[in-house]
């Protein structure tokens, strides 16, 4: 008998946890459990549709789906449609993959207004995720503030200010391209509390914004007056040396060259949201996520783990490692009985008729797909 794991959560961290299973023992039994019918986590939901390329890493996860040992359950939560403790006690060890994706609070007065979204929910949009199908009323936003200097806050701006044209090519979906297109937006503030020497944009990211067709970013020269303390480690040093030097590629441009300008406002905190002052505010704060149980053979990984922060490619490490502890753990135990333990609901046979019915919608007008933004029609697809 072979041993059998939970990973819930079918993100990059659940699937590089699933290949480092694999890597050590290539007859162990995985689940890989999801809430939605759909597997990738915020490689579907969370990357900016425009960075296809980005997006390209699930051909890897798919090729795990495809071994015989691995099954996809989706439309699956723990904790509402079986409790954690029924999945602790089915399985020989669960791997808890779940991500962080509840929008971070600013604290400030004035948070509460309807034109105030938070990024989660604001990407979520966008990208077509069935909890998240009505957007902000862009009709009349001429000024957006994003709060933030972060990737996300870059990619927030980018995607308000990119034209109908950049985004053909994207898998956005096609009432969030409209209204965003339409929105007579003027004015991107992407605000940071501290200086440019602590924003944790990446260098690919933050120089895209300088090649935007209808938006013009903008800085205040003083305040790239800064040097990046030679106490941080190597590889920071040089990101942050590497921004503030296309930042100051940004303090030449002129104002009113293109239609949107992008400014970028260091050290300014909002001690207050009015709505006098913004016709929309995204905060791009980070994330907190929801509780898991803890216990002897619960293993956390990812963001659930490590909390908000990493690329993609970070999750695999870490992953891996946590494959290790798990494969370790399980090396003296007896298996479980081979009871199947699982009410299956879109298995992997299912993703994929949604795969391919996104695909061929997305292929009559030269996108990558387009989504299915219901629950009603992706289970409908996935039960074929
Ligand atoms: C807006 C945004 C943009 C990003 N862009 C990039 C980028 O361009 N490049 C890059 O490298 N990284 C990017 N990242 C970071 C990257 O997405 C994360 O590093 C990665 O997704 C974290 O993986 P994860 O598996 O821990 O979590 P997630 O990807 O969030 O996956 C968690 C999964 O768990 C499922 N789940 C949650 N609760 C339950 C439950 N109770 N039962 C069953 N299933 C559950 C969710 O549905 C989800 O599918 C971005 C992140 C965000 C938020």
């Amino acid at each position: 008998m072979t041993h059998r794991v939970a990973i819930v959560g079918a993100g990059p961290a659940g699937f590089y946890a699933a290949d480092g299973l694999l890597r050590g023992d290539p007859d162990i039994h995985i689940d890989i459990i999801d809430r939605l019918p759909t597997p990738f986590g915020l490689v579907r939901a969370g990357v900016a549709p425009d960075h296809q390329g980005t997006k390209a890493i699930v051909r890897q996860f798919e090729r795990l789906l495809l071994q015989p040992d691995v099954r996809f359950c989706g439309n699956l939560e723990i904790g509402r449609d079986m409790t954690w403790d029924e999945i602790v006690l089915a399985y020989d060890a669960v791997i808890v993959a779940t991500g962080m994706v509840i929008d971070r609070k600013l604290g400030v007065p004035g948070e509460e207004l309807p034109h105030v979204w938070g990024s989660w929910r604001f990407v979520a949009w966008l990208n077509g995720h069935p909890d998240f199908r009505d957007g902000p009323d862009l009709g009349a936003v001429k000024r957006v503030a994003v709060i933030g200097n972060g990737n996300v806050a870059l990619d927030v701006a980018r995607l308000l200010a990119k034209s109908a044209e950049e985004m053909a090519k994207s898998d956005i979906v096609p009432e969030a391209g409209a209204a965003i297109a339409a929105a007579p937006i003027e004015r991107i503030d992407i605000i940071g509390r501290r200086g440019p020497e602590h924003a944790s944009f990446t260098g690919n990211e933050l120089a895209e914004m300088g090649r935007l067709a209808r938006a013009v970013p903008l800085v205040d020269a003083k305040a790239l007056d800064v040097t990046v303390p030679a106490s941080e480690p190597t590889p920071e040093r040089l990101r942050k040396a590497k921004n503030i030097e296309i930042l100051r590629g940004f303090s030449a441009n002129k104002a009113g060259s293109k239609p949107i300008a992008l400014r970028f406002l260091f050290n300014t905190a909002l001690k207050t949201i009015k709505k006098s002052d913004y016709d929309l505010v995204v905060t791009c704060i980070g994330y907190d996520g929801a509780d898991f149980p803890k216990g002897e053979s619960v293993f956390p990984v990812g963001w659930a783990r490590r909390g908000p922060t990493g690329t993609i490619p970070t999750n695999r490490t870490d992953s891996h490692a946590v494959a290790q502890q798990v494969l370790a753990w399980l090396k003296d135990r007896t298996p479980k009985s081979g009871i199947d333990p699982l009410p299956l609901t879109t298995d992997t046979a299912g993703w994929h008729r949604i795969d391919k019915a996104e695909i061929a919608a997305g292929a009559k007008q030269g996108r990558p797909r387009l989504k299915l933004t219901d629950w009603a029609s992706l289970l409908k697809v996935a039960e074929g």
